[in-house]
C-alpha cells in the first residue's frame, strides 16, 4: 500500500477506491462531513440544549400511560451506554434493548449487567438462534461478500423496531454520533444495511434454506415504521456535549463500567472482523474512517492517527491468535478452512439479488418527502 495517497487533512486514502482529492490534497470524504456537520449542527451550546429538551419533552409527552417512553439501543458500548445514563438522569423511562449474536465479550455482558441493575431499568436482551445466525455466517463467508456485519445490524434495527411497535414506541435513541460516526463510509467497504433481499440470496446460494426465526428487515418494512408509523431513530449522542474520556470516567467510577481496550471489542467476532479479515482479505482498514471522524471533530491530531495506523489493528500476535482460535471453533472451520477463506478474492453484494434499486428510489423519495421521513 505505499502507493496509496492519503488526505492532507484526514487519513482516507486511495483503498476508498472513489477517494477524490481537491487541489490542496484534502479528499472529498473529509470535505463532506465538515460541510454536513456545519448545516445540521446547532449554532450554539444552548441551541443544542433547547432541542434537546424539546426532543426529552416530545418523548415524554409520547410515552404517557405507556409501560415505558423510548427504546435505547445498548452494545455495551461507551455510546450506547451514555444515551442510557442520560436517559434516566433526564427523567426518561427507557427500555434497553440488546441483540445478543452469539458474539458478545464477557465483558460487554457485565457492563449491560451493571448499567441496567445501577439505572434501574428494564432489558430486554433478543437472543438470535445461533444455528441459524452460524449459518448464515457460513453463507456469508462462502459468498466472500465484504460485508458480514450486515447481518447484526440489519437485525438490530428489526428488533429495535418490533419491540417500538409492541409497546406503542415513536422515539428510539441511538447511541450513534454524528461528530464521531459521520464520515460516509465508502461504498465498496459495507453494503446497505437495511438489505434483506440480499441477505435471504447469499443464504438461499449457498445453503438452500430460508430464513426461519432471524429478525432481518428490508428496505420498504424501514421506510414504513419511519415515514408511517412515525418512528423515529435519533442520534442521541448529537443532542449531548459529548467528551469521550468524561464519559468514560463516569461510567466507570458511578456503574462499575470496564473500558474495553478498543473500539468495537464489545463483541469478538467484530473485533476479529475490523482488525483482521476486513484489512487482509478485504484490504479495508476501518480505523481510516473512526479517525478521520475524530480529526475532523478534534479529538485526535492527524499525526497520533498516522502513527497509529502504522501499528496493526488488533492487539498483540497472542490477542490475534486467541481470537481466531475460538472463531474456528466456533464456526467450525479448520485451520486449513480459515486460509483459504483469506485466500480467495473478495465478491461483491450486487452479485446477489439486492435492494439497491428500491433503495435509491426511497433516497429519492426520501428529498421529496423531508420531514417525516429523514431523522432529525
Ligand atoms: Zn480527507
Amino acid at each position: 500500500m505505499s502507493s496509496a495517497r492519503v488526505c492532507t487533512r484526514c487519513v482516507m486514502d486511495t483503498s476508498a477506491s472513489d477517494i477524490t482529492f481537491d487541489l490542496d490534497g484534502r479528499c472529498w470524504y473529509c470535505t463532506e462531513l465538515i460541510q454536513r456537520l456545519a448545516r445540521s449542527h446547532w449554532p450554539s451550546a444552548e441551541s443544542r440544549e433547547a432541542a434537546r429538551r424539546d426532543l426529552l419533552a416530545a418523548v415524554a409527552r409520547d410515552g404517557r400511560g405507556k409501560e415505558y417512553d423510548c427504546i435505547v439501543g445498548v452494545s455495551g458500548g461507551v455510546d450506547s451506554s451514555w444515551v442510557l445514563v442520560d436517559a434516566v438522569r433526564a427523567g426518561l423511562r427507557p427500555l434497553a434493548v440488546h441483540m445478543d449474536n452469539g458474539w458478545d465479550s464477557e465483558l460487554a455482558q457485565s457492563n449491560i449487567a451493571s448499567l441496567v441493575r445501577g439505572l434501574d431499568v428494564d432489558l430486554y436482551t433478543y437472543v438470535i438462534d445461533w444455528d441459524e445466525y452460524r449459518s448464515l455466517m457460513l453463507a456469508f463467508f462462502d459468498a466472500d461478500v465484504i460485508d458480514i456485519e450486515l447481518l447484526y445490524d440489519n437485525a438490530l434495527a428489526a428488533v429495535n423496531f418490533q419491540q417500538a411497535r409492541a409497546y406503542g414506541l415513536h422515539y428510539i435513541l441511538s447511541g450513534q454520533n454524528l461528530a464521531t460516526e459521520g464520515m460516509l463510509i465508502p461504498r465498496q467497504w459495507n453494503w446497505l444495511k437495511m438489505d434483506r433481499r440480499n441477505i435471504e440470496a447469499i443464504r438461499r446460494a449457498y445453503d438452500g434454506g430460508g430464513l426461519k426465526s432471524f429478525p432481518a428487515i428490508g428496505s420498504l418494512s424501514y421506510a414504513w415504521h419511519m415515514a408511517v408509523r412515525g418512528i423515529r431513530w435519533i442520534p442521541y449522542p448529537d443532542y449531548l456535549e459529548y467528551e469521550r474520556s468524561t464519559v468514560l470516567n463516569t461510567l466507570t467510577s458511578e456503574f462499575g463500567y470496564r473500558p474495553y481496550r478498543n473500539k468495537h471489542y464489545e463483541s469478538v467476532f467484530t473485533r476479529l472482523y475490523m482488525s483482521y479479515i476486513l484489512p487482509v482479505k478485504f484490504d479495508v482498514d476501518m480505523r481510516r474512517v473512526d479517525y478521520s471522524n475524530l480529526i475532523v471533530s478534534g479529538q485526535m491530531t492527524r499525526e497520533e492517527a498516522l502513527s497509529r495506523l502504522a501499528e496493526p489493528a488488533y492487539g498483540t500476535d497472542q490477542d490475534l491468535a486467541v481470537d481466531i482460535e475460538y472463531f474456528r471453533k466456533k464456526i467450525g472451520w479448520s485451520e486449513a478452512d480459515w486460509r483459504a477463506y483469506l485466500a480467495r478474492p473478495p465478491v461483491p453484494h450486487r452479485a446477489f439479488a439486492s435492494e439497491f434499486s428500491t433503495y435509491h428510489l426511497l433516497q429519492w423519495l426520501r428529498h421529496r418527502i423531508p420531514r417525516r421521513f429523514a431523522g432529525h
